[in-house]
């Protein structure tokens, strides 16, 4: 399999080569050449299937003859035994219609583990055939750099470097980065908000010099093998209820268009997703941009659902590629514009694509909270704001057909966010058993300047040059 960039003057990679990659390098993302399709027998043999085999299933035809089978199973195997539940990511029954797919198993309980996991092991395996020493940098407002931190840590030639905004994470997010004291692990708090952290790493991939000299690496969800590796949990889910003979439906708290961007790609292997739902909170230029055409940048305000605070989901341009015949010079020059004008307007051809498998909600702070307590009262399931968004527009999808099944995905762990769970329920959800010592353990930081010179000094100090 060979992957091609969105904007179409960045060289073609294989498999290795673009999970090592982050961005291409004319500002593209990666997707892969031709989508690999399972036909209608291939879906219906997976029914009581394990996590683990289903993977193998669903993730073969994108890794190519980078692994073979055997490896691929055994990669698989050891990043899901990690995972608390058996079923990796079960599924909840909240009424005849709506489920909950638990996706918040994993060890720091957010769905970003179930790609980051098995992330982490393919950065490990790749290097291994390689010279290459990897530098990880990212920014995070908190999930993706405490399962990043998790699946990196200890691992042979890679380093991380997370930046976060000082203060501005939760206790729980900042204490699952920063008592991991690997030596490979590094937590760099930033006197500043989260847009200044994420600048700053985006100035550091820009300068060839610096990105070349330490082989910078991402690992947010611009990387394709995170996608791919969400693509499995739809297969997971829809099978189990049904799937290829009856059709399901998805709803999706929705912040770069990663996750439900791995369902369109679900979709378009073959599996039978009646709708996949965009849910947005307040911040909602995904629900403008499919409901009306208009993709325009707003200000972020601050919600309870913080990994769903963005203005610009970076992932939506592989849809805008996909959806306008994967014209690559089309979609070079409407980026352009957007970095330009920060808005534009998305083709008739764009919204008729779209409409065809996505609708989509924009859920304010009290439908949210009013999911919160219609699933606790009416289910006794106590679930996470972000899950709740989620919930709250699956509950709007009145036009789909009779029968068809809605799986909310379920993103985090209500002890993840317990005051905002605490609000609406009345109830403060307990750390699980494996993380219920986390106030207990030595935390180690640095906090440094909003400055790009103090952040790549402190970095140069400390990574490995490429090799
Ligand atoms: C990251 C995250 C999201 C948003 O996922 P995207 O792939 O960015 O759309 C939603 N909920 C939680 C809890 C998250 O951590």
């Amino acid at each position: 399999m060979r992957y091609i960039s969105t904007r179409g003057s960045a060289p073609a990679l294989d498999f290795e080569s673009v999970t090592l990659a982050g961005l291409a390098t004319d500002g593209g993302l990666y997707v892969p050449e031709k989508w690999p399709s399972l036909s209608q027998d291939e879906i219906a043999g997976m029914a009581g299937l394990s996590y683990v085999e289903t993977a193998v299933r669903v993730i073969a035809p994108f890794v190519g003859d980078a692994l073979d089978e055997d490896a691929l199973r055994a990669l698989c195997t050891q990043a899901y035994g990690r995972f608390e539940h058996d079923a990796v990511t079960p599924l909840v029954q909240l009424d005849h219609r709506h489920w909950l797919l638990e996706l918040f198993h994993g060890p720091t309980l957010a769905f970003k583990d179930v790609a980051l996991q098995l992330l982490g092991l393919l950065f490990e395996r790749f290097l291994s055939n390689r010279d290459t020493h990897l530098t990880v940098v990212g920014a995070t407002s908190g999930d993706t750099g405490s399962a990043a931190i998790d699946a990196l840590a200890g691992r042979a030639k890679v380093d991380i470097f997370m930046l976060h905004p000082d203060g501005r994470v939760s206790d729980v997010q900042r204490r699952q980065m920063t008592t991991v004291l690997a030596p490979n692990v590094h937590n760099i708090a930033i006197q500043g908000d989260f847009d200044q952290a994420q600048a700053m790493v985006k100035a550091m991939f820009a300068d060839p010099d610096f990105s070349g000299r330490f082989a910078l690496s991402a690992v947010n969800s611009i990387n394709w093998a995170r996608l791919m590796a969400q693509v499995v949990y739809y297969f997971y889910a829809a099978v189990r209820l049904g799937a290829p003979h009856r059709p399901v439906a998805f709803s999706v708290p929705t912040g770069n268009f990663g996750d439900v961007f791995a369902g369109y790609v679900a979709a378009k292997m073959g599996l039978p997703v009646a709708r996949l739902i965009v849910a947005t909170n307040i911040n909602d230029i995904l629900h403008r941009a499919l409901s009306a055409g208009d993709y325009s940048q707003g200000t972020v305000v601050p919600t309870a659902t913080p990994s769903m605070d963005i203005q610009v989901s970076s992932n939506f341009e592989r849809l805008l590629f996909d959806l306008n015949g994967r014209d690559a010079f089309q979609l070079a020059e409407s980026m352009r514009e957007f970095e330009t004008n920060r808005a534009i307007s998305l083709t008739t051809r764009q919204r008729e694509g779209a409409s065809a498998i996505f609708t989509s909600a924009r859920v304010d702070g009290d439908d949210m909270q009013m999911a919160m307590r219609w699933a606790c009262e009416r289910a006794g399931q106590v679930i996470d704001p972000h899950s709740a968004i989620g919930l709250a527009a699956a509950a709007r999808a009145e036009d789909l057909a009779a029968g068809v099944p809605i799986v909310t995905l379920a993103t985090a762990h209500p002890a993840k966010f317990p005051d905002a769970v605490e609000r609406a329920t009345g109830a403060r959800p307990a750390l699980p058993p494996r993380v219920a010592n986390l106030f207990e353990r030595e935390e180690r930081y640095t906090v440094l300047p909003a400055t790009l010179d103090a952040v790549t000094a402190y970095i140069a100090e400390r990574a490995t040059p490429r090799g």
